[in-house]
């Protein structure tokens, strides 16, 4: 039997190891952290997740916590206008606001649920679990003892085994500050209020707003999430250690810059002590071959090889198409040798789809081209254009088709309007 060794228990280390188990490899899978941990722990992403990769959860029928999710049906876009002239630090006016309708819904499930589930599930299908912080030096050992090594560690400090690749990563920095707070009490928005979206509000040149719901510990719950341009307004949330001057801070820039969705806010509180996150990272794709001093390699997973700015809302989405993607190309490889070539060939498979996100992220960092800000006014008009951007967030290879280049945008509305 194969042997396989997985260190990271997040959204693409669990889905790998329970893939594999299930098509009877000797998996073993490395956590710094107990279920147990994990679960009580903060809160770690807003984890949306739309139809593709929620489909491969289902594949592995392991998606146990859909029909207690709030279905996402839509996602929505507001655009803030400039502050009045007459008091620059008063509240925006709202200029653009429109909701496009996903073909297959998306659900939230917060990953301290579903990381710990999935873990016990692992176990209790006889997978191994060994609770150990890895360094570089285990990894040299366990290279040799085992058929391959996996490692799906996120943004911890492994990725330092992996070059970073400057060619596929145009930013050094980074390019928002985040912070997140998971509340009770918010209020519907009244344009559906008979259905739940994720609502992205941009207020140009300051950050954006994103308000989703999501399954947490203490059940149904919406998660508010700044993304801030850093040394601007948004990025205030450096220091606050206190969840609840989080989110007052929160709440006070949603009155500000946000005004629509300050207003059903009024009545949230922090769904628990853990219930808020901040920090920020330098968007990276990195060479997908880890190198061991003792002569071995490894394959970097997900986050580890390719880690974009949460903006567009894709990192677990894309955890889960590495995951699936990894899996054909283990499989489909029988008993060959998991040399480097494989490696770099089974990292290349996946960027296939990678390569889509990572450029359209990258391009929502930036201020918004011309063509880009018609299409998101065309999209107030035209509920096509809405919905084909609400799908691109399944999808964000449709964005190589009319979001990029001004030519093709052009021709998109022009059909549209023809
Ligand atoms: C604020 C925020 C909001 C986000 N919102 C979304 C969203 O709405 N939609 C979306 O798709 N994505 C979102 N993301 C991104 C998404 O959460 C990540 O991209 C995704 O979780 C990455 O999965 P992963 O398996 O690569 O790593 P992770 O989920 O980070 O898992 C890595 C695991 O490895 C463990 N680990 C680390 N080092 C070691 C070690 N040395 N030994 C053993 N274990 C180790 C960690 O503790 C962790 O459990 C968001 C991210 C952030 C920060």
């Amino acid at each position: 039997m194969r042997t396989i060794l997985i260190v990271g228990a997040g959204q693409s280390g669990l889905q790998l190891a329970l893939g594999l188990q299930s098509q009877g490899y000797e998996v073993t899978l490395m956590s710094n952290r107990t279920a147990d941990e994990i679960r009580s722990g903060r809160v770690m992403s807003t984890q949306c997740m739309f139809h593709t990769a929620l489909q491969h959860e289902r594949d592995l029928q392991v998606n146990f916590w859909e029909s207690q999710a709030p279905k996402i049906k839509g996602l929505g876009v507001s655009v803030a206008g400039p502050a009045p002239e007459d008091d620059p630090g008063g509240a925006r006016p709202r200029v653009i606001d429109w909701v496009g309708q996903l073909d297959g819904h998306a659900q939230s499930v917060d990953q301290r649920i579903k990381m710990a589930g999935w873990m016990e599930t692992f176990a209790q299908r006889g997978g191994r679990v060994v609770i150990h912080g890895a360094a570089v030096s285990d990894l040299d050992y366990f290279s040799r003892a085992y058929d391959l090594v996996l490692v799906s560690a996120g943004k911890g400090e492994l990725v330092s085994m992996f070059g970073r690749d400057a060619s596929r990563s145009p930013y050094s920095e980074p390019q928002r500050a985040l912070a997140v707070a998971y509340v009770h009490g918010l209020g519907v928005r009244p344009e559906h209020p008979d259905y739940d979206a994720v609502r992205c509000n941009l207020v140009p040149g300051v950050g954006e707003l994103f308000v989703m719901p999501t399954l947490t510990l203490s059940g149904r719950a919406d998660i508010l999430f700044w993304e801030g341009i850093p040394g601007g307004p948004l990025d205030a949330f450096k220091g606050v250690k206190d969840p609840s001057e989080h989110l007052a801070l929160t709440l006070d820039l949603m009155k500000r810059f946000t005004p629509w969705e300050y207003e059903r806010a009024t009545k949230a509180e922090l769904t628990d002590a853990n219930g808020t996150l901040s920090g920020r990272y330098a968007p990276t794709v990195r060479n997908p071959v880890g190198r061991l001093p003792g002569g071995g390699v490894v394959l970097g997973v997900a986050d580890v090889v390719v880690a974009n700015d949460p903006i567009t809302g894709q990192g677990s989405n894309s955890a889960s198409k590495c995951a699936a993607s990894y899996l054909e190309s283990i499989v489909a490889h029988g008993d060959g040798e998991f040399d480097e070539t494989w490696m770099t060939a089974t990292f290349e498979r996946y960027w296939q789809t990678a390569q889509h996100v990572t450029k359209w992220t990258n391009a929502m960092l930036g201020a918004p081209p011309e063509h880009v800000l018609n299409l998101i006014g065309a999209a107030g008009a035209l509920q096509p254009v809405a919905d084909r951007f609400a799908n691109g967030f399944n999808d964000p290879s449709d964005f190589e088709n009319f979001f990029f280049e001004p030519e093709k945008a052009e021709a998109y509305l022009a059909s549209l309007s023809g």
